[in-house]
């Protein structure tokens, strides 16, 4: 958490800040420990002043704001980041904050309780090497289901563990990778291997599905309250979540199996037995 329905939130957030210049940026004076800023807060703010936002895109969980130079700001929210533009929900743990005129956005703010994610500055040539090629893989939204097999199918590794790992497959996260599964009435166990044709083309349509509904309500707030989209509101899709954090409810497809909570790769998994079982 975030994955990727929150982290577009949060693009789409601070979208209006495309042409808009850029007249301060840097840390936050902050009670906690400071969060990653690379290069140095120094340096950064010599080298983004006065440019030009030009575009605002997102790779995986990051989001990407494009400067006229060509350089790039990546807010990466890790666990417990925000990008903001109104008010944060605490003060004392907003960590970054950029500066500008000439739009209708007056600043954008990185707040994150747990100060685990980080802003970083990346040439072209950085982000090349670190945001793309065999370090993040294609997007969840852009990959076909054929390139999703392709990248996968030689794995022995539990699907649900595959889903998360974001040089196969970028965006999806523990939360989702729950949801898709269980519309596809596949056990998050099953090898990738072992999977067929038919298997892959539904995984690839549900996550599809999942996410692009997710988008549409702003992602999900869990219980502990910390994703806000950038207007520091509470997302919706929290409410449509059919397995995810719902240990011993009814399974709403089959209406027989109570869902049950696994670990899989330290990680909580939640799915049906009834109707996700470990078969081909
Ligand atoms: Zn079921």
């Amino acid at each position: 958490m975030p994955e990727l329905p929150e982290v577009e939130t949060m693009r789409r957030g601070i979208l209006r800040a495309v042409g808009s210049r850029i007249t301060a940026a840097g840390r936050v004076p902050c009670p906690k420990r400071p969060i990653l800023v690379q290069p140095g807060p120094a340096a950064l703010q010599k080298k983004v002043v006065g440019q030009r936002i030009e575009s605002i895109g997102r790779v995986g969980k990051r989001v990407v704001i494009h400067l006229e130079k060509g350089d790039a700001l990546v807010f990466e929210p890790r666990m417990t980041g925000l990008v903001l533009v109104a008010d944060p929900p605490t003060r004392e743990h907003l960590r970054f904050r950029l500066d500008l005129k000439g739009g209708p956005l007056k600043s954008i703010w990185y707040w994150d309780r747990r100060g685990l994610g980080n802003v970083r500055l990346l040439s072209p040539k950085q982000l090349d090497e670190q945001l793309r090629g065999d370090k993040v893989g294609p997007d969840a939204l852009d990959i076909t289901a054929a390139q999703m097999q392709q990248r996968m199918e030689q794995s022995k590794r539990a699907i649900k563990v595959a889903l998360l790992d974001q040089r196969a497959l970028a965006g999806v996260g523990n939360l989702y990778a729950s949801e898709i599964l269980h519309l596809c009435g596949i056990h998050p166990a099953r090898r990738c291997d072992l999977l067929k044709i038919e298997q892959w083309e539904a995984i690839h349509c549900r996550m599809r599905q999942v996410l692009e509904l997710a988008i549409m309500h702003e992602g999900s707030t869990l219980s502990d309250g910390t994703y806000r989209n950038a207007l520091n509101k509470s997302g919706g899709y929290q409410n449509h979540h059919r397995v995810y954090d719902r240990e011993g409810e009814c399974c709403p497809t089959c209406n027989r199996g109570s869902i049950v909570r696994i670990v899989q790769a330290q990680r909580a998994t939640f799915y049906c037995p009834e109707c996700q079982r470990n078969r081909r």
